[in-house]
């Protein structure tokens, strides 16, 4: 079990460790050996849904890749329930966040299962150059730095 040895417990109890162990309190949906699913706290819309990992890791680096491999289907699962349920929902966002920059404020990998619909608010900013369309060359030097990285 090499790749569950990457775990690393933080200095501080992590509350989605302690939702998984039971000391915190959740309303969960689903679990498995590996996963565990339950309604976010603090939603951005009704059927909010966070499916985490029982075993600890912090982000995307120390991942294995079969448990996000997991994880990402029960969130399909779970995705193709809501329009059998009372939750509105004309489509679902899934959301991970990578990091402090990407609005990470968890540091136990979570995916989020997010039911959406027309004018519910929610939404990506763009930023002032996202309207700028890149040139075909800038987007190609950074595909081919990214491919060599995925060669390596
Ligand atoms: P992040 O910004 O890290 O991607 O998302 C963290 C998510 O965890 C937020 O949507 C937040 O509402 C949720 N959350 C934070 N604390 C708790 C908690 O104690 N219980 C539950 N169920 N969700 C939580
Ligand atoms: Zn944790």
């Amino acid at each position: 079990m090499g790749e569950v040895s990457r775990e690393i417990q933080p200095m501080t109890p992590c509350i989605f460790c302690n939702i998984v162990n039971g000391s915190a309190p959740s309303s969960k949906v689903y679990e498995d050996e590996i996963c565990l699913a339950f309604m976010d706290i603090q939603p951005v819309n009704p059927g909010h849904i966070l499916v985490v990992p029982k075993v600890h890791f912090r982000d995307l680096a120390d991942l294995p890749a079969q448990i996000g491999a997991h994880i990402f289907q029960i969130a399909q699962r779970i995705a193709l329930c809501m329009p059998n349920t009372d939750v509105k929902n004309e489509g679902i966002d899934f959301f991970l966040a990578h990091g402090e920059a990407a609005g990470q404020e968890v540091f136990h990998v979570h995916l989020h299962v997010i039911p959406r619909y027309k004018s519910d608010g929610f939404g990506f900013t763009f930023g002032l150059n996202y309207k700028n369309l890149p040139e075909r060359h800038e987007l190609d030097a950074i595909a081919v730095q990214i491919k060599q990285q995925l060669e390596k």
